[in-house]
């Protein structure tokens, strides 16, 4: 379905940012394709969860494209999911199945699409680790087909192209125990709360964390924890996290975390890279 002048911050985890002039709700792979055919010249984003993206409060000229595919199938050899399913019920259909490797992923509030993009990971497990193919179409609505070993996937980032859109992904089945993969779950969620906001309008991660280093210790030490711009704070509890405390802007989460930069920077000398993706 297309639609003009969409609110994007109900769509992310900030919850701020303008609207989307062109906005498409993919409901099916046909009409993906039929909308990159009619687009392929305009740079488009793809939109997943929104839980790692700062949208600016201006918005974007650029079509934005979120997936409405949440299809979960089971062969021989394989768990084959389509892009826009949500991490967490992919972590449950597997545990469900009595299968190992995704228990991480119910902490990840993000989808598999997004997930595979980003080469999300926690705990020491990335989205990566069992994946055998991904399925995906281009700029010019072909739908295509990587194996795993086709794509690089690092700390955090994938060599994926930004204009491909990610429909499906096929990964390995590890049995183990229905048990212990609810244990490991419920263990990574306590983790999960022990150690990070929860249930508050963050995006995770604002840094990544540079090589040596942890980046909420740099900015600990350069002394940005529970600092403030308008109405964006770093997190008291995990000063990685930028937190939208109710009335902030797009602008000031980006100024503060500009700052955080900035005071890093000079303290310690690294210069923080961003995970979260500004738009
Ligand atoms: C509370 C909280 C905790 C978090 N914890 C973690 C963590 O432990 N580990 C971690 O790695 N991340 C974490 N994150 C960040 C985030 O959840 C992940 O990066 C997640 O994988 C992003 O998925 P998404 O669907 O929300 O993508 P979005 O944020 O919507 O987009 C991120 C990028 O992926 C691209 N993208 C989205 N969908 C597709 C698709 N179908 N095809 C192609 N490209 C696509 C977008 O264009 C964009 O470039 C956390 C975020 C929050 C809010």
């Amino acid at each position: 379905m297309l639609k003009h002048h969409v609110p994007l911050a109900p769509l992310t985890w900030f919850q701020v940012g303008g609207t989307a002039n062109t906005f498409l709700k993919a409901e099916t792979t046909e009409e993906l394709v039929y909308f990159l055919k009619q687009y392929k010249k305009q740079d488009y984003f793809v939109l997943g969860a929104g839980s790692n993206v700062l949208i600016s409060d201006a918005g974007t000229s650029r079509p934005v494209i979120k997936l409405h595919l949440h299809n979960f199938d089971i062969t021989h050899e394989s768990i084959i999911v389509d892009g826009g399913m949500l991490d967490r019920t992919l972590s449950l259909e597997m545990a469900q199945l009595g299968l190992s490797g995704f228990e991480f992923l119910s902490t990840i509030p993000g989808t598999v699409g997004g997930g595979i993009f980003m080469n999300a990971g926690a705990y020491g497990h990335e989205i990566s680790d069992h994946l055998q193919w991904i399925e995906y179409v281009n700029r010019d609505g072909d739908i295509q087909r990587l194996r795993q070993d086709q794509i690089k996937f690092s700390y955090r980032t994938s060599s994926l192209p930004r204009d491909f859109v990610i429909i499906k992904a096929a990964f390995e089945k590890r049995p183990l125990s229905k048990n212990l993969v609810f244990e490991k779950m419920a263990d990574y969620q306590k983790k999960r709360e022990e150690s990070q906001p929860v249930r508050v309008k963050t995006g995770g991660s604002t840094f990544k964390n540079p090589p040596y280093h942890k980046a909420w210790e740099l900015i600990d030490q350069s002394g940005c924890r529970g600092m403030m711009c308008g109405g964006a704070k770093v997190s008291e509890k995990h000063c990685n996290f930028l937190i939208n405390t109710g009335h902030a802007t797009a602008d000031d989460l980006k100024t503060l975390g500009t700052i955080v930069q900035e005071k890093v920077l000079k303290t310690t000398g690294v210069l923080l890279e961003w995970e979260i993706i500004c738009i």
